[in-house]
């Protein structure tokens, strides 16, 4: 498998009153070219702080400090995402890497039409002529998200369209200037149940249309199984474990990635809500010396409380950071 991403060293703080908060800290990892890449993990692991760091969507207080995000581009060219200026990420940012959020409601604004909103994402990058032909675009792009409807729909606002239809209309601004890599951070966690496995089953059914590779932010166990096709599981701003979802789901090695995994009896269920593991996320202004899992691990050792794990590859493509490995 070729990368089309390779993260090393990611590392993100957030400068505040309280304290410096260390949401993540040295997380590497490889995208490959046309996967769906899951990060999984509870609220507040840093995921999303990840998933926006690989674009520099990081505001202050937060800052990224650390780390590199190599991009591969179609034509051979090797690109730093974090290197590059605010002008040159914002033209790869919504073009080349384009963000599907949880919310739709916050994505869409409530003032203009979604046609409108579909035809201004291809006329800021240019990849349509003109607004003419970004509006006869945002009628196809509809119904490609199998909206009915679209010559209509495609005149309403916000406001006029159910959470679901409206979430379709954010993934088609997603999709619309045909992006290399589609990053969704919790993309149905907002709509109800009913409607979250339609969702999932267009963004299969765009993945396979535009060719795109996708990063899928979710808490959801089940959500990977379905949609992954490699998952890293991360526990308070560090990877736990890397693996294909095969590995990750019939041979979890890290106690983290176990305890998830007891809260599935059936990972292809849609279950919300992962089993609370004993204990509470750490605060990340202070966390835990050593593993940060020590805390909640039942194996936890001497060696776990002072000495940080690195990631190791135990087979093949399969990685964990404990020290009982
Ligand atoms: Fe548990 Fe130690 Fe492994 Fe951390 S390194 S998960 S504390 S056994
Ligand atoms: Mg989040």
């Amino acid at each position: 498998p070729e990368p089309i991403l390779e993260v090393r060293g990611l590392t993100v703080h957030f400068y505040t009153y309280a304290g410096i908060v260390k949401a993540i800290e040295d997380v590497s990892f490889d995208v490959y070219r046309g996967e769906t890449f899951a990060l999984v993990g509870e609220t507040g692991c840093g995921k999303s702080v990840t998933s926006r760091a690989l674009t520099q969507l990081i505001e202050s207080p937060g800052r990224i400090v650390k780390g590199k995000v190599l991009y591969h581009r179609d034509d051979g060219s090797t690109i730093d995402l974090l290197k590059l200026s605010e002008e040159e990420i914002r033209k790869i940012r919504g073009r080349e890497i384009a963000y599907i959020f949880q919310d739709p409601h916050a994505s869409l604004d409530p003032l203009y039409t979604v046609g409108y909103q579909i035809a201004e994402a291809m006329v800021v990058h240019g990849t349509v002529e003109g607004w003419k032909e970004g509006f006869r675009k945002a009628v196809d792009i509809l119904r490609r998200v199998l909206i009915p409807d679209p010559e209509n729909r495609v005149k309403n606002y916000p406001h006029e369209l159910s959470g679901g239809m409206k979430q379709r209309v954010v993934i088609g601004i997603g999709v619309s200037n045909d992006p290399k890599i589609l990053i969704a951070d919790e993309p149905t966690t907002a709509l109800d149940v009913t409607v979250q496995a339609q969702i999932l089953d267009l963004m299969n059914k765009l993945k396979k249309e535009y060719n795109t590779t996708v990063i899928l932010i979710t808490h959801n166990m089940g959500v990977v199984a379905e949609m992954a096709d490699r998952v890293a599981v991360m526990y308070a701003g560090k990877i736990v474990e890397i693996g294909s979802v095969d590995q990750i789901f019939k041979n979890p090695l890290h106690p983290y990635t176990k305890g998830l995994l007891r809260a599935v009896p059936n990972p292809l269920a849609k279950i919300e809500r992962l089993e609370a593991i004993p204990g509470t996320v750490p605060n990340l202004i202070t966390p835990p010396k050593g593993c940060r899992f020590h805390p909640r691990c039942p194996y936890a050792t001497e060696r776990c409380r002072s000495e940080v794990p690195k990631l190791k590859e135990l087979e093949p493509g399969h990685f964990v950071a404990c020290h009982l490995y």
